[in-house]
């Protein structure tokens, strides 16, 4: 995961001024350490088949940040607000 182009990316994670749970989630979702179906299954752990806020593709965290139709509304509805 520690590839050289990765680097600059993740120097910018942690100097950006942001609340500590968020940065450590952003560390967590680059390092694809967070607790999604994808990875539960691959520690033989009991996970559902598909995503919970689309029930369309598999649970991954970068379904869940970049390409889940729930998660995208959401983002949309939250910038139109601000
Ligand atoms: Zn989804």
């Amino acid at each position: 995961h520690w590839g050289k182009q990765e680097l600059p990316r993740l120097k910018l994670i942690w100097k950006n001024w942001v609340l500590p749970k968020v940065k450590f989630f952003h560390w967590l979702a680059n390092m694809d350490r967070c607790w999604t179906a994808d990875r539960l299954q691959r520690r033989g752990l009991q996970h559902h088949p598909r995503c919970l806020l689309c029930d369309q593709e598999p649970e991954t965290i970068h379904h869940l940040l970049v390409s889940c139709t729930f998660s995208r509304q959401v983002r949309h509805d939250t910038l139109s607000w601000l």
